[in-house]
């Protein structure tokens, strides 16, 4: 099963997508990690990617592709995935379902956590207090949430119209947000 997690920042994509892997048996793969991990390592692609992840801003499509095409491509992702933070643009899309059809796959689903603004930014807040992450301060989640809505959320209609997209109330329990995102998936 191919299945993508659309939802904005703090949607709980993250922590969904780790739930469902174990509930579904598919691995998750998450960019962000990805990109966190090779910020870490301070890989070429990692510092390139970094100032842009500080900002809040997307990485550009340019360096993302590679990274995509690498992560479609791998032994890990050959039984299907799960999709947290990627595809978030509509030139990502196009090369997701390029690169699954050219393993005769497709996306098989798109689920979209919903969460009402103001709950985002709370959360965001919350888990810049745990976790510590260098773009979870005030001044970039603002900028996040509006790249979310600029460049992201038009995916939400274009999987919409292709009959794909489920919409998911991501508030509540963190058990009860799994459970409603496999009854929409139909387990
Ligand atoms: P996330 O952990 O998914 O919230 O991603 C953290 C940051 O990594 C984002 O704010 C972007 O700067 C970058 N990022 C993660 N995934 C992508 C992607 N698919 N395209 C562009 N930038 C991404």
């Amino acid at each position: 099963m191919n299945l993508i997690l659309l939802g904005a920042p703090g949607a709980g994509k993250g922590t969904q997508g780790k739930r469902l892997a174990e509930r579904l048996s598919v691995p998750t793969i998450a960019t962000g990690d990805l990109l966190r991990a090779a910020v870490r390592n301070a890989t070429p692609l990692g510092l390139q990617a970094k100032e842009y992840m500080d900002r809040g801003a997307l990485v550009p499509d340019g360096i993302i592709l590679g990274l995509i095409e690498e992560v479609l491509a791998s032994a890990e992702a050959a039984g299907g995935v799960i999709m947290d933070g990627f595809p978030r643009t509509t030139a990502q899309a196009d090369a997701v379902e390029r690169l699954l059809a050219r393993r005769g796959a497709a996306i098989d689903q798109v689920l979209n956590f919903r969460v009402p603004e103001a709950e985002l930014t709370k959360r965001l807040l919350g888990r810049a207090a745990q976790e510590g992450r260098s773009d979870d301060t005030p001044e970039t989640i603002g900028r996040r949430l509006a790249v979310y809505r600029e460049q992201t959320k038009p995916l939400v209609a274009y999987y919409r119209e292709r009959g794909l997209l489920k919409d998911v109330d991501a508030t509540g329990t963190v058990e009860a947000i799994t459970e409603r995102a496999l009854a929409a998936v139909g387990q």
